[in-house]
């Protein structure tokens, strides 16, 4: 399954590539796509009708009735496609489809149930973001119990039990790298070196990777819930300690020279860090409201 947003160029593209390996290399499979549109604004959706009526057998798509962003792309495809051995890849060739044979064998031969692919390096991306990126691994696999890979791509080959047991996370504020991690199951990762895209261009600013790194934080770890206690109860603790010694020096020494620039930072400081405690809490509860509403994750237009 192929989640495709504005992607005209690359699609065609795609499929001539992954047809010419199936042709080569899994002749003996039958291999069926479903193209999800995510919203697209360009003629992807027209691309797609193309495909679909030139090999109406193998080919489907799935056409959101506006952008609900690759997760709610990927949960819709998941729920749509048949077949025994499901892979999740991008269109746009970043991942390699000649890995494909290789990840089947991992499930025939080696006894896998998914396997996942990861990117060792990152050339082509601008330095900031791998170092961003970096940092984000290390931090998540602190400060989370499951296991997020560090360059780990959505791109994986899975068997129908998987895929049964991700649909089955049906949270509203999906992070797939955590969800992959969170179902289990035996999972072998293929290295594999950065490929540039081949058409089109990606859809992540810095800050849209900011705001996803967040929700992937706060969709898998309480940690922060439980800093912002950790703060509190260290300031109170402070407060405590200095106000017994201002008590304690005024009774022996008479009240000294009064601190009110000292004073005024404190309660800065204080004041900005409960904002702080807030805003962390605040992000959690947002993420609560936004699950209770149980609004459908994406809503289908058109389907083939
Ligand atoms: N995508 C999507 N909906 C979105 C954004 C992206 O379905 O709102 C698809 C996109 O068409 C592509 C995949 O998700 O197939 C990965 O997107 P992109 O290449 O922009 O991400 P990057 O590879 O830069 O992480
Ligand atoms: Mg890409």
């Amino acid at each position: 399954m192929v989640p495709c947003y504005n992607e005209q160029e690359a699609l065609p593209i795609f499929y001539d590539t992954v047809e010419k390996i199936i042709h080569e290399k899994l002749a003996d499979y039958d291999v069926e796509y479903l193209f999800v549109n995510d919203g697209s604004a360009d003629n992807t959706l027209s691309e797609m009708r193309t495909l679909q009526a030139k090999d109406p057998d193998h080919v489907h798509y799935l056409s959101f009735s506006r952008n609900f962003g690759k997760e709610a792309a990927l949960y819709a495809g998941l729920q749509n496609v048949g077949g025994d051995y499901i892979a999740v890849m991008d269109v746009d060739l970043q991942d390699p489809p000649d890995l494909l044979p290789q990840m089947l064998d991992g499930i025939l031969d080696e006894g896998y149930d998914v396997v996942g692919t990861r990117r060792v390096t990152r050339a082509g991306e601008p330095p900031i973001r791998s170092f961003f990126a970096r940092m984000f691994y290390r931090l998540i696999n602190k400060i989370s119990k499951t296991e997020i890979v560090d360059g780990a791509r959505d791109y994986r080959l899975m068997t129908k039990q998987v895929k049964d047991a991700i649909l089955s996370v049906t949270e509203y504020n999906r992070f797939s790298k955590g969800i992959f991690g969170w179902v289990g199951f035996k999972t072998k990762y293929i290295p594999y070196e950065n490929v540039e895209r081949v058409a089109g261009e990606t859809h992540w600013s810095f800050w849209s990777l900011f705001k996803y790194s967040l929700d992937g934080i706060v969709a898998f770890s309480e940690t922060p819930l439980a800093i912002a206690s950790f703060i509190g109860l260290l300031s109170f603790v402070g407060a405590v300690i200095a106000l017994l010694f201002i008590i304690i020096r005024a009774a022996i020494n008479g009240d000294p020279t009064p601190g009110w620039p000292s004073m005024v930072s404190i309660f800065l400081a204080v004041g900005g860090l409960q904002l702080l405690c807030l805003g962390i809490v605040g992000k959690y509860i947002g993420n609560i409201y936004l699950e209770v509403k149980h609004r459908p994750i994406y809503i289908v237009q058109e389907k083939k």
